[in-house]
């Protein structure tokens, strides 16, 4: 079937020149026809979605994604990579939707463009070194698929070709951007035809004058060279035939960017760079280019120091040849390049290689396999050396344990793999962390606990006199947040457990009718002496910790003609429920607003409640000095967690049954377990969160009233 003439017909209004016929013949010499189909049907669908648009320049829109694939058709790429390369710009542009490119092209396709119109939505705004390093790794690890930077590639490519109807500071921006994420990009796939062009066309438009200067040397020298080049080609040539060596002999041209780069790194002037000759040389097998190496430099004497060995030790991306310079004709420099044939392929297309379409390919291998194939194939060529370690830094790249995220002004964070919004609250900054209360990705509100991914942009709400949440500790992925949070908690208990130890201590000094604020400065200051402590603080801190006993400080506390016999009618020390980290409430007997309670004193941990009925308190009656007598403060308002058990006839649901008799009386259950007793009854037990004892009686009446509860019973040790 002749393709390009049944596309023809498609066309309305005779517009040829948009590149599709170009295209569709550089597929015939590589694609079957089924699959240039494809291809062609993507062309109809992208005329139709574009239709009515036009480019900047006046050209119907079509034309850019048409010259797209084409960029990739060169390298040779799959079907995929080209019809995603066509529909490129219809989800971004156009009403289209994902799915109906699922629907007509598949879902690999669709993932492609899908990808493609991420990366376009995401935006480099600093000019930064390290943030152009961090930015371009944030492109390489939103990828899925390694394609999506191909054709994201070849579509600046042509977006740089067409520069010129832009207007000027647009220029400039994207040919900055160029240069400083896409072409290094290119450089890190090995892509290095289009590495070249991007550099060439973002130095062009960067610096106009002084590629004109480059440029116009270049051209004048290559009129000299011109002869000069030839000579030097038929000598080599013709001592490679003598030596018996098939080989390719051509003159290398060098582009603006990489003379103006050479120019600056090694501060050399232009006339140094242009006047020198460039020759390439391409053999068949590797052995062969080290025995033309010997011949080349039978014919020109080489220049000392100048000859690098980039087979043996190849580049990071990949690039092998062998370098050197000779001593031509009066003693002008050639520069020579020696290298396979395979070696010039990689050093064209790079990772490319590895996506084109090759007949009878099934396609089974999947990206990762591609992508790693690539890699692998980097590793085997460094041959020994420290391929681990070298691995390890391409890795990084294609395969990040990274994500790379925005802030809200546009700098970039990197941060581990499942780190949340806490954890770039923490990045930003302790004290954003510590006060952190919501985030929002991407302009919308989320939990604190959402992880975050790449490209999105994070802000974080703060709110003055917020506090971390200890539970933050259970999802944070970061050792910062982590070390963060613990140690506000840690400051916290400090405080809290001063708090403590100062109202102990007062609750002692009561029994002698006494205050703190009674006793005088310099009593303190020598009690806190005697007991090797450095502070007042630290003094009621270790109170509040049990670490110290409050009716002994007391006494030492008392002054000396003081009548040692203590007063009895002292007061309990008041329990609110809002002491914080230095009071817990036992978790063997659960004590409640109501209950009558009994505290004691744990080192560390400081006063830990259980209730008077609490058969754990047996084992600290032999110590009373670590008693401390407290009672409920009226109308405590919290909730407390207690422990239910029920025993429960066993029939279908019956849990849920009870579960929702719990809560029906509006309580939160906190953990619910079931043990099967028999084949007739089963225990269950709740733990619930309820106010005091009141709270807890409305409860087990409702479960009571149940007729498959046998018992209800709350749980004490
Ligand atoms: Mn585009």
């Amino acid at each position: 079937m002749d393709v390009t003439s049944s596309l023809r017909s498609l066309l309305p209004y005779g517009r040829r020149s948009i590149g599709i016929n170009q295209l569709i013949s550089k597929l015939e010499g590589y694609l079957p026809p089924a699959e240039i189909e494809r291809v062609q049907d993507a062309y109809d669908f992208a005329f139709g979605a574009h239709q009515g648009q036009r480019r900047r320049s006046g050209e119907p829109y079509i034309t850019h994604p048409v010259a797209v694939a084409d960029l990739l058709a060169d390298l040779h790429l799959d079907p995929q990579t080209l019809i995603a390369a066509i529909l490129h710009d219809v989800m971004e542009d156009t009403p289209t939707l994902k799915n109906e490119i699922v629907e007509r092209f598949g879902n690999e396709v669709a993932e492609l463009v899908d990808g493609v119109s991420k990366l376009d939505q995401i935006q480099f705004k600093s000019r930064a070194e390290a943030q152009a390093e961090s930015f371009r790794k944030m492109l390489l690890a939103m990828v899925k698929d390694i394609r999506v930077i191909m054709v994201k590639l070849a579509d600046r490519t042509h977006n740089m070709r067409t520069l010129g109807s832009m207007p000027p500071a647009r220029r400039r921006a994207i040919a900055r951007e160029t240069l400083d994420i896409y072409a290094p990009i290119a450089n890190r796939l090995g892509m290095h035809a289009i590495k070249v062009e991007l550099e060439d066309l973002g130095f062009r438009s960067l610096y106009p004058r002084r590629y004109k200067v480059i440029e116009t040397a270049v051209r004048k020298a290559k009129g000299n060279q011109k002869q000069f080049i030839g000579k030097i080609g038929d000598a080599l040539r013709s001592a490679l035939v003598k030596a018996g060596i098939e080989g390719l002999v051509e003159g290398r041209e060098k582009d603006a960017h990489s003379i103006y780069q050479k120019m600056r790194r090694k501060k050399v002037s232009l006339s140094e760079i242009v006047d020198v000759y460039g020759i390439r040389i391409v053999v068949d097998e590797v052995d062969t280019c080290y025995r033309t190496l010997g011949v080349v430099h039978g014919v020109y004497k080489p220049m000392p120091g100048r000859f690098k060995d980039y087979i043996a030790i190849p580049r990071a991306n990949g690039y092998q040849s062998l370098h050197t310079t000779l001593f031509g004709p009066s003693g002008t420099p050639i520069e020579v390049q020696i290298r396979t044939r395979a070696m010039h392929d990689v050093a064209e297309s790079g990772i490319a290689a590895h996506w084109q379409y090759k007949d009878g390919d099934d396609s089974a291998r999947t990206y990762s396999e591609r992508a790693r194939e690539w890699l692998q194939q980097l590793v085997d060529i460094q041959q020994g050396g420290n391929s681990e370690e070298f691995l390890e830094s391409v890795k990084v790249d294609l395969f990040p344990d990274k994500v790379y995220v925005f802030t809200p002004k546009g700098d970039i964070l990197r941060l581990p793999r499942g780190s949340t919004c806490v954890d770039f609250a923490y990045a930003v900054h302790t004290d954003v962390g510590n006060r952190c209360v919501a985030a929002k990705v991407d302009r919308r509100l989320v939990p604190l606990r959402t992880p975050v991914r790449n490209g999105q942009t994070v802000e974080i709400i703060s709110a003055k006199g917020a506090t971390p949440n200890p539970s933050w500790v259970n999802f944070v992925v970061t050792a910062k947040a982590r070390a963060s949070i613990r140690q506000y908690l840690k400051n916290l208990k400090r405080s809290e457990a001063m708090d403590l130890g100062r109202r102990l201590l007062n609750q002692s000094l009561e029994e002698f009718s006494l205050n703190l604020r009674k006793v005088p400065a310099e009593t303190i200051d020598a009690v806190v002496h005697d007991l090797g402590l450095r502070s007042e603080e630290e003094l009621y801190e270790k109170i509040g910790l049990g670490e110290r006993v409050a009716p002994f400080v007391a006494r030492r506390l008392l002054p000396l003609d003081a009548d040692s016999v203590p007063d009895t009618h002292a007061g309990p020390l008041a329990i609110a429920g809002t002491e914080g980290l230095v009071v817990t409430y036992a978790r063997c007997c659960f004590p409640i607003p109501n209950d009558p309670i009994l505290a004691n004193l744990s080192t560390g941990r400081g006063v830990v409640i259980h209730r008077e009925a609490c058969g754990n308190l047996a084992t600290f009656r032999k110590q009373p000095d670590k008693w401390i007598s407290v009672a409920w403060r009226p109308a405590v308002d919290q909730l407390f967690h207690v422990e239910i058990k029920v025993e429960v006839t066993n029939r279908m649901g019956v849990l849920a049954q009870v579960a929702a008799a719990i809560s029906g009386t509006e309580t939160n259950i906190d953990r619910v377990s079931l043990i099967e007793r028999d084949s007739d009854s089963s225990m269950l037990t709740f733990e619930l969160l309820v106010q005091d004892r009141r709270h807890l009686a409305r409860v087990i009446r409702a479960i009571r009233a149940m007729p498959e509860v046998l018992k209800v019973i709350r749980s004490l040790a």
